[in-house]
């Protein structure tokens, strides 16, 4: 119990009221709790001058490397740990979550599951620990919502190599990665397709997005693509239709409802405190019925999201997941989040104005959540087609 707490009140262990921790098994549970430890001592705190200077934390993210969370989908750990996992990277900063969770999902994912062996042999060692980072190039200027259908990023062969020509946007780690995956249109066939370009490839160039109100540790990039040469062996053999990415882009879809579970357990962490501490009109703020009202929604929030995903990692974990039940989850714990970081916001008066308190930081993070990974309306709509059989996408559906 914190000296804070009035006597008769039973010690507060943590905000997860439902015990979700406890359905991990032993070495996973003993992992899960030293990473958790390790990121609330070390990068919680930290990450919040990182965030004001827009800056990228390369030691921290080497730490994070040493934890062992750059290899997460090729170290065996079951769906449940890597989900629980992303939640303590998103209650300590988001920004880390996500780049974590693009590295796993999308970067090391795509690359073990449709890498060639030789590109595996090249990239996978350095990304288990960090020291080698990729960045996940699909978006681009005129095209974020519709980009499986209006990609304009062209790849041409020409002998035995690929041209590639065009511009992406908003391109996590653009300008600090060693390669990024670009998906350009193949001129010959019009088939959307996956290539390794290497950073330092001439033609490419990457300027960092500046002035962004979340996710601002997380260096996003404008990136030109003027004739940049690559070997044929870049293409990913796995890659050559873009319906073979689907499987690992909906999966990416359940890692953002994990980081909604992990900003929301984040915002009621800090309001909790911050309504212990705080006493206006001569009593602490947690004694306000309307302030508990909102400690409560906030948990009953973070519980509900955490539960949903949950349930998702169940499914997955059976192989059955659908694009429309990651969709779902994905749009309702987002939903959900933008609330909880809202109620927080206001649960710290002045003082949830400024980044430096930590909830100003949720609060413009959790706008990206409800953004990237297929917008909030975009996942609502796939949601929409599957139980009506109408796609509310184009006219001609
Ligand atoms: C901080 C950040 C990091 C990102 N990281 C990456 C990354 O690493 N790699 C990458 O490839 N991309 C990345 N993205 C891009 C992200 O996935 C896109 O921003 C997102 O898909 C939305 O596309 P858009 O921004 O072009 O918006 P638009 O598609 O232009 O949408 C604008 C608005 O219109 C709505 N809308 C669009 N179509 C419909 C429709 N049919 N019906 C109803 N409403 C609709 C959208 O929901 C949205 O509200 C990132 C974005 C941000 C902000």
């Amino acid at each position: 119990m914190s000296a804070e707490e009035p006597a008769g009140v039973p010690a507060f262990q943590d905000a997860d009221l439902m015990h979700v921790t406890d359905l991990l098994a032993g070495p996973e549970r003993e992992r899960y709790m030293r990473v958790r430890e390790f990121l609330q001592s070390s990068v919680r705190d930290q990450s919040i001058g990182y965030w004001n200077r827009e800056e990228f934390p390369l030691a921290l993210v080497s730490e994070l490397g040493r934890q062992g969370l750059g290899a997460l989908q090729l170290d065996g750990s079951s769906i449940l740990l890597k989900g629980l996992m992303y939640v303590e990277l998103a209650r300590a900063d988001v920004s880390l979550s996500a780049l974590a969770g693009i590295h796993n999902e999308l970067i090391v994912g795509m690359i073990s599951q449709l890498g060639s062996e030789e590109q595996k042999r090249r990239w996978l060692p350095g990304l288990r620990d960090f020291s080698a980072l990729g960045a996940f190039a699909l978006t681009e200027p005129d095209h974020g919502s519709d980009i499986s259908r209006a990609l304009g990023t062209t790849a041409a062969r020409d002998g035995a190599h690929w041209i590639l020509n065009g511009a992406k946007r908003w391109i996590g780690a653009g300008t600090i990665a060693d390669f990024a995956l670009v998906w350009a249109r193949d001129t010959a066939d019009g088939g959307i397709k996956g290539f390794l370009v290497e950073t330092d490839r001439p033609g490419y160039q990457a300027t960092k997005i500046s002035n962004k109100i979340g996710l601002r540790i997380m260096q996003n990039a404008d990136i030109s693509l003027a004739d940049v040469r690559i070997p044929a062996a870049n293409l990913l053999p796995g890659a050559t239709r873009f319906a073979a990415a689907q499987g690992l882009l909906r999966d990416s879809r359940a890692w953002v409802g994990w980081q909604a579970a992990g900003i929301q357990l984040a915002a009621f962490d800090l309001a909790r405190s911050y309504s212990l501490a705080r006493n206006q009109f001569g009593r602490k703020l947690a004694g306000f019925q309307l302030v508990q009202q909102q400690l409560a929604d906030i948990l009953g929030n973070a519980s509900a999201s955490l539960a949903l995903m949950v349930e998702l990692a169940r499914i997955q974990e059976s192989g059955k997941l659908e694009m429309a039940q990651a969709a779902m989850a994905k749009a309702t714990t987002t939903r959900l989040a933008r609330a909880s970081v809202a109620m927080g916001r206001s649960l710290l008066g002045g003082n949830g104005i400024s980044a430096d308190y930590g909830m100003g930081k949720l609060f413009g993070d959790a706008e990206i959540l409800y953004t990237y990974e297929g917008s909030f309306e975009v996942n609502s709509l796939l949601v929409g087609r599957a139980v009506t059989g109408i796609s509310a996408f184009t006219e001609s559906g």
